[in-house]
């Protein structure tokens, strides 16, 4: 029997990691000793003290039943202390945050929320695929902001034409930034809240790499800037600031009418997360914080890596201030995807074609330092020995 796919699903591209996964396995399966700077996930381990306190909860009968949809209160109230403590943001926990399973899992409902067929959304491009997918399968439609390097990555909300502002219901914004790196800073957001307010388009801020950063810069919250709350809620996660992507926990926090909606969607669909898990997150979040300036420094030394390799082959990259990612141009004479087939057939490293992340992506390639600084430092002598001097 084959049944026919719903227009939907039809519609929807397959998951870019899923492709190179793929691609990987031949390689293995052909004997290459291959390294993967492909995939965003830390792969350093979660926190003994919260490995600890999960445990200690799994005993606890309670834990056992369904939990809320949108999350302890406890829970709530640790993201909204967290908030305070790290970014002076006032939420309550009543109405202003909700659980998520993992930030992925609110930035795909959000669509469903707030966009009908045919309904038009602002998505980076390059961006994180979620954002995409989540509206397409909402039956929405993607209306795409370049990022470009001129821009500092940053969308030109001057370029989007009136009718398409217009129509726009909603904007996925997300800095630091996945693929490219790259940074916001106040002045962004003020345009993107003044923006917001004259079409009245709700601001989804994807703000998983607020902890991931170097050398003394620490990332904003949206919700750091007057008039945010008004037009906006923040996604984010325990996932990337204490190795927990695993785990799958997180929030939305800011404006309480987008905030309850998201809360009533889940209660339809799921029942959030389990309580020890979200337990766990809250030891994250309440405990020692020592985690996240260790794993900075990790990231740092990897990233210097990488860039400095990069550097003495042809390139001319500046360090990025936040991510653990390293956003490159393609060589002269390459796509994305011929360049990452040429690296992984020349030197058995795999690299994440920029095309994957959106039309504008093309042109790049993404690495990702979530592996030992040593199999990063072999990767990068393979592609000096293998490559040699490139040309733009
Ligand atoms: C990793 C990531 C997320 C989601 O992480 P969760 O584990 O689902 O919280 C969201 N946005 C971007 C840009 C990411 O890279």
């Amino acid at each position: 029997m084959r049944f026919k796919e719903a227009r939907r699903i039809k519609n929807l591209p397959p998951y870019l990691f899923a492709r190179i996964e793929q691609v990987i396995a031949q390689k293995k399966e052909e004997g290459v000793d291959v390294i993967s700077l492909g995939i965003g996930d830390p792969d350093m381990p979660t926190p003994e003290h919260i490995i600890k306190d999960a445990e200690k909860q799994l005993y606890v009968a309670e834990n056992h039943q369904y939990p809320s949809s949108v999350g302890m209160l406890s829970y709530r109230k640790s993201v909204a202390d967290f908030y305070a403590r790290r970014f002076g943001v006032e939420l309550d926990p009543k109405t202003e945050v909700v659980s998520l399973i993992g930030s992925k899992e609110g930035i795909a409902h959000i669509s469903w929320c707030y966009l009908d067929p045919g309904d038009v959304v602002l998505v980076p491009d390059p961006g994180y695929p979620v954002y995409s997918g989540g509206a397409i399968l909402a039956g929405a439609e993607p209306y795409y902001m370049p990022l470009t390097a001129d821009k500092g990555f940053l969308p030109d909300l001057n370029a989007i034409p009136e009718d398409v502002a217009r129509k726009a219901k909603m904007m996925f914004i997300n800095y630091p930034n996945n693929p490219t790196g790259a940074v916001a800073d106040e002045a962004f957001y003020i345009e993107v809240i003044a923006f917001a307010r004259k079409y009245e388009i709700l601001v989804c801020h994807d703000n998983a790499y607020s902890e991931v950063s170097y050398e003394g810069y620490k990332p904003l919250s949206f919700l750091e800037i007057p008039g945010a709350k008004e037009v906006g809620i923040e996604f984010s996660s325990v996932s990337k600031a204490y190795n927990m992507t695993g785990w799958r926990i997180g929030w939305a926090v800011g404006n309480p009418a987008v905030i309850e909606a998201l809360g009533r969607f889940k209660t339809n669909i799921d029942s959030g997360q389990f309580q020890a898990i979200q337990y766990a997150a809250m030891a994250g979040l309440n405990g020692p914080q020592e985690i996240v300036a260790t794993n900075n420094e990790i990231y740092r030394e990897r990233r210097d890596i990488v860039v400095d390799g990069l550097n003495a082959m042809g390139w001319s990259l500046e360090k990025p201030k936040a991510t653990f990612y390293i956003w490159a141009p393609v060589p002269k004479g390459f796509t994305s995807a011929s360049f990452a087939e040429y690296v992984i057939e020349r030197a058995g490293v795999v690299i994440t074609p920029g095309n994957g992340y959106g039309e504008q992506g093309e042109g790049y390639f993404r690495i990702s330092i979530t592996i030992p600084k040593e199999r990063i430092a072999e990767a990068l002598e393979r592609m000096k020995n293998n490559i040699g001097k490139v040309e733009f």
